[in-house]
């Protein structure tokens, strides 16, 4: 499928693991790549769904640098990071939003927009 990031296209595909881009050499597999140039995502089939979640995550965190124009040191490792954790993050988040008011003064707003 194809996804826009920032106004730059990105096309989102599945591969087998065998692929060469997904296996360049013996001792190296990716469970997923990022093509900067060519807007490419692959993403390997047949991994679990939490795997495959993370690598996802993983990939998007890459393009979304590459199209916002940043440069990160450490990116590998930042990805990584999020590739874990940015679901129980956002999870984390929405109970917060929930459980905590954080507006001010609500019980003398009269709600008038
Ligand atoms: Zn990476």
């Amino acid at each position: 499928m194809e996804i826009d990031i920032n106004g730059v296209k990105w096309l989102v595909e599945a591969a087998d693991g065998e692929t060469k881009k997904l296996h360049p050499k013996k001792d190296r597999i990716n469970l997923g790549l990022t093509e900067y140039c060519e807007g490419i995502i692959t993403i390997r089939q047949g991994m679990s769904e939490s795997v495959t979640r993370s690598t996802v995550i993983h990939e998007l965190i890459h393009a979304f640098l590459f199209s916002f124009g940043y440069e990160v040191n450490g990116e590998e490792s930042m990805c990584n990071f999020f590739g874990s954790q940015a679901d129980r993050i956002m999870k984390l988040t929405d109970e917060i939003m929930k459980g905590v008011n954080f507006n001010a003064d609500r019980e003398g707003n009269t709600e008038s927009n």
